[in-house]
């Protein structure tokens, strides 16, 4: 089996589709999977979750998702956030912010745990360095965690109760007798100084991850944000990676 793991997609209509297509042309995928932040900073809400309803068939929640639906306050929010994410709920109807409302933080498929953060903190803990790695691996049970949030592609590996960072980071990674936290990069909002949507494929025939990056068109994303008077920051931000 194939599968398409996306993180972060944050309303970017134009990432999400250069996703998909690629996904769908490149030998193709029985599934998809979304690590949340379907919602948050990108001009198209709507679209990518009606998007990612159809087409993923595990979807757990992420922060954006979980304030824009009003389970969580946004006081934890940097200033353009806070606004984009008012900006999105408004955006979205009723039984939509109720598709959002019933995300489950936490999930399980077959040697996977899914969580947007990671397993300590589902929602809000940025998995990004060696020691939140050595505390989470023994956060959950199965072989491997699927983690987005940081938006930056990223492999911890376990190994005789050590945890290591694996850099660089190879195009296509075996999944060997160890344990491992894979964070895919952001589909719509890439924060690791290179702009294209990232994404990852799972193979279970082969044991790999499958790091994809691919360019979009990120002039058309950025004119919808400005024609909806959303930051200047987070338009900006688009075009350089971070
Ligand atoms: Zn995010």
């Amino acid at each position: 089996m194939r599968v398409a793991i996306l993180a972060d997609i944050h309303g970017n209509l134009e990432a999400l589709e250069a996703v998909l297509a690629d996904a769908a042309g490149y030998g193709g995928v029985d599934e998809s999977w979304c690590l949340g932040d379907i919602v948050g900073y990108g001009p198209d809400p709507t679209a990518c979750l009606a998007s990612v309803l159809e087409k993923c068939r595990y979807v757990v929640a992420g922060n954006h998702d979980m304030a824009a639906a009003g389970v969580i306050a946004l006081a934890d929010f940097n200033d353009d956030a806070a606004k984009a994410c008012l900006w999105t709920s408004k955006q979205l109807s009723h039984k939509e912010l109720t598709h959002l409302k019933k995300l489950e933080m936490e999930t399980w498929v077959d040697d996977f745990t899914l969580v947007h953060g990671s397993p300590k903190d589902p929602i809000w803990e940025y998995l990004v360095n060696v020691d939140a790695a050595r505390e989470n691996f023994s956060r959950f049970e199965t072989p491997y965690c699927l983690v987005g949030h940081s938006h930056v592609p990223l492999i911890f590996e376990e190994a005789h109760n050590r945890a290591r960072m694996v850099v660089p980071l190879p195009a296509v990674m075996k999944l060997h007798d160890k344990r491992f936290i894979i964070n895919p990069g952001s589909v719509g909002q890439p924060r690791d100084r290179d702009s294209r949507a990232s994404y990852m494929i799972y193979d279970s025939t082969e044991k790999t991850v499958e790091l994809r990056r691919l360019s979009y068109n990120i002039t058309m994303t950025q004119e919808k944000m400005t024609a909806a008077g959303l930051p200047q920051y987070l338009i900006k931000r688009l075009t350089r990676g971070i």
